[in-house]
Parts: C-alpha cells; structure tokens; sequence
C-alpha cells in the first residue's frame, strides 16, 4: 500500500486555504492510501508563537482533522511532537543538507522579510529539512500539500534516494487572501479579515464576504489576469458547491458583485455548518481526542524508529549494545 503523510501547523486558525489545499484531499486518500495524518508543531515555533496557546491550538487543529472528516480507524493522527523521531531525523539530515539550498526556500525569504528586523531564529531557516524528516521517516509515496509547499518537497526529493511526489490539487491549491487576490491566504497574515477560518461563525463569513475586496469589471469571471480577486472567489465558489467550471460561468457570469456575494457567503456558510458541529461535539469530549492522538502516535513512533534506526546504520554510528 502507498504510504501518504501530511500535516497542518496549529499556529492559528485553519482556513480555507488549507482545508482545500490539504485537510478535504486527505479525507479522499484515507481509503486508498496507508495515511498518516499529523499536527505539525515543531514547525509552529519557527516563527514567534504564544507559549500559553500552543497545546490547545495543537488539540484545536486535531478536532478540526477529525471534523472535516479524517477517520482515526483509517489515517493514523498524531502530534508530531509526540514522535521523537522527526528532530532526530532531522539532525541526521542536516548534515547533508547544504545551506545553498535553504537560503533559496521562498517560505523562508518571505516570511524572514515579513519578520522585519528582528532576528529571525535558525529553525525558520532549517524548516524544510524538518519537513524532509516528516516524510522521510515513514517513507512516504505521496504528500498532499498546496503549491505553497511544492519547494518545500523539491528540497525532500533532492534530499532523498527515495522521492516522494507531491500530491497537489489540480483546484484550491492555491487559495487566495480576501484582501489580496495575489497573496496566498494564510494563518500568518496579521488580517483576520484576508481569510475565512473553519470555525468562523455564520455572521463573521457573511461579514467578511461583504468587505473582501472587489474590482470595477461589470460581471464575474474566470481567469483574467485584471481580476485576481474575481477569479479566487469564483474557485472557492466552484470548489464548496462541487459545481463545475462550466456550471460557475453559466450561474454567476452576468452577476453583480453583490449578489454573487451573498450567493458565496451562503454556500460557505452551508458547507461549514456541519464541520463546526462536530468539531464542537469533539472537543467536548477530551478522552476521545487523547485516545486518537496516543493510538496515532504509537503507530507512528513504531515506522519512524525503524527508519532511524537504519539511518543511524547506513551513517555508521557505533550500535549501542
Ligand atoms: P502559516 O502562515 O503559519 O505558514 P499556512 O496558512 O501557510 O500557515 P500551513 O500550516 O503552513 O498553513 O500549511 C498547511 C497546509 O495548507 C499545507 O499543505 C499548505 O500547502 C496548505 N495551504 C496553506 N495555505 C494555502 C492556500 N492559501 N491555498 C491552498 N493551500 C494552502
Ligand atoms: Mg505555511
């Protein structure tokens, strides 16, 4: 069976970016695939996180998994903290990893701008070695990702004997701000406002629908270069209502931008309700969430040890007896 990992940083709230970029393609692969689905915190801290907040945000974002419908009896889900493995593997690695490589990564050159003058910390830098580690670690075959993460990959593949593909959605690979229809939507941007999050309430998307920001063109359409912010918004329209391209064009071509609104704030509004609920259901109910979370790392500790332990080998450590 093909082996497929992936995982989300609990540094905020999750959004659409990464529930049509990641956590929705997962819940498709679970039942093909050998998956194993993780909360990525020790990526969290490469930026400055709240110390108060990341246990919960870490439990938050494994309810958020198990809501949009990640199956615990099929994918393994678990903290990747809870693994020991990952920053092991990720020393190991890093030793052959040339620094060249690193002070390409986009995600480091952008987010270390954004940073400002403060000195970044030196794991921002070595992240994508950490990812390497992610996968490699469960010889992964296939690691679903957005674009933003395809670099990322690249640098595994380069890294490693074995490649893993990046699996990345032919839509919603690339969600954009509703602030900018050139920047990627991310829990990082400083504007709450530049994203819809799972776990907004019905007023807040109906708000942040409104406000997003619009253009002058009569009509709505796909894929004019002029209309960055009118071609997100009708992805995201097409994506939630798993309507086509086509159907899109045809229902909203000759919409103004305030009833296309109301029609993308309602659809929102519909396909997250359900997702909301449970997620509430489950975090009221904290023994179940510790029990998914103890049974996925123990799963996972049991692959990642046995990589190690064969890294450890081929880079001739002395055996300990
Ligand atoms: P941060 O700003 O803290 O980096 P993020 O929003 O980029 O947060 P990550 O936890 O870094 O989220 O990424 C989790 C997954 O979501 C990755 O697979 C990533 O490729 C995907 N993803 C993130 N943003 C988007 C987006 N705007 N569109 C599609 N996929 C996305
Ligand atoms: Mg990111």
């Amino acid at each position: 069976l093909k082996r497929v990992v992936s995982g989300v940083q609990p540094t905020g709230s999750i959004h659409l970016g990464n529930y049509f970029g990641a956590i929705k393609n997962w819940v498709a692969l679970q039942n093909t695939y050998d998956t194993l689905f993780f909360i990525v915190d020790l990526h969290a801290i490469t930026l400055p996180y709240d110390v108060q907040q990341l246990s919960k945000a870490t439990k938050s974002t494994a309810a958020i998994y198990l809501a949009c419908g990640v199956d615990p009896s099929k994918a393994s889900v678990f903290v990747q903290s809870h693994v020991r493995a990952h920053v092991e593997l990720m020393w190991l690695l890093s030793s052959t990893t040339p620094i060249g490589w690193l002070n390409k990564m986009i995600q480091f050159k952008e987010k270390s701008r954004k940073a400002g003058d403060e000195e970044v910390g030196v794991a921002l830098l070595t992240y994508p070695v950490l990812m390497a580690s992610d996968i490699l670690l469960y010889q992964s075959d296939l690691v679903p990702v957005g674009e933003d993460q395809k670099q990322h990959l690249e640098l595994t593949r380069d890294l490693a004997e074995r490649v893993p593909e990046p699996l990345i959605p032919p839509a919603g690979a690339r969600i954009m701000s509703l602030t900018d229809g050139l920047s990627k939507m991310s829990k990082s941007a400083p504007s709450d406002q530049s994203r819809i999050n799972i776990l907004d309430s019905k007023e807040l998307i109906a708000n942040k629908i409104k406000r997003c920001k619009t253009d002058s063109f009569p009509g709505m359409e796909f894929d004019n270069p002029e209309r960055p912010e009118c071609n997100n918004l009708l992805s995201i329209y097409q994506l939630i209502s798993g309507k086509t391209k086509e159907e899109v064009v045809q229902e909203c071509q000759s919409m103004n931008w305030g009833t296309f609104k109301a029609l993308l704030a309602d659809a929102l509004i519909d396909h997250l309700h359900p997702i909301q609920v449970r997620y509430e259901e489950i975090m009221s109910d904290s023994g179940y969430l510790d029990e998914v979370l103890a049974d996925g790392a123990k799963t996972a500790t049991e692959i990642a040890d046995a990589t190690l332990h064969n890294v450890y080998q081929a880079m001739g450590f002395c055996r300990r007896q």
